[in-house]
């Protein structure tokens, strides 16, 4: 496999009360949070399965599954190392990657550039090759209720 290779990754957590809310390595300041078994980091788990699905092999669940008490509270960092490890080891390269973050509330705007710089530094690319939008759900279904955040990725990865 020496051509291009896309991927897509999503994920979803439920939105409760008196959880942390982190969304690409950001905690941001809220009175709602992801709950999850890791830290339910959902732009970092999207992340991870659209490298993994890019590269053909398992996603984020089977390589850390959530009844593992080792990746109980996980820093979801870990999960994107893993699949830029194995990036790395088929010999890809990022060529670029871009993200929609789903949630009615708070405002994701003003965080976009440490995500992204934390997403550079975990992905180690440039931060000209990572977007991303955040997007409401008009206030329909339960992302619009702001009763879960959602994220979908697309990533294209070049060999050598
Ligand atoms: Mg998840």
């Amino acid at each position: 496999m020496n051509h291009p290779r896309i991927g897509h990754g999503y994920d979803l957590h439920r939105l409760e009360p008196d959880l942390p809310l982190i969304i690409g390595g950001v905690k941001l300041e809220y009175d709602r949070g992801c709950a999850a078994h890791s830290d339910g980091d959902v732009v970092y788990h999207a992340v991870t399965d659209a490298i993994l699905g890019a590269l053909g092999q398992d996603d984020i669940g089977q390589l850390f599954p959530d009844n593992d008490p080792k990746y109980k509270d996980a820093d979801s960092h870990i999960f994107v190392k893993e699949a830029v490890n194995r990036m790395n080891d088929a010999n890809y390269t990022l060529g670029n990657i871009d993200i929609t973050v789903i949630l009615e509330r708070p405002k994701l705007s003003p965080h976009k550039p440490t995500i992204k710089q934390n997403l550079a530094n975990l992905l180690t690319c440039d931060t000209s090759q990572i977007n991303i939008k955040g997007k409401t759900h008009e206030r329909v279904d339960a992302l619009g209720e702001n009763r879960a955040i959602a994220c979908h990725v697309v990533v294209l990865l070049n060999h050598g």
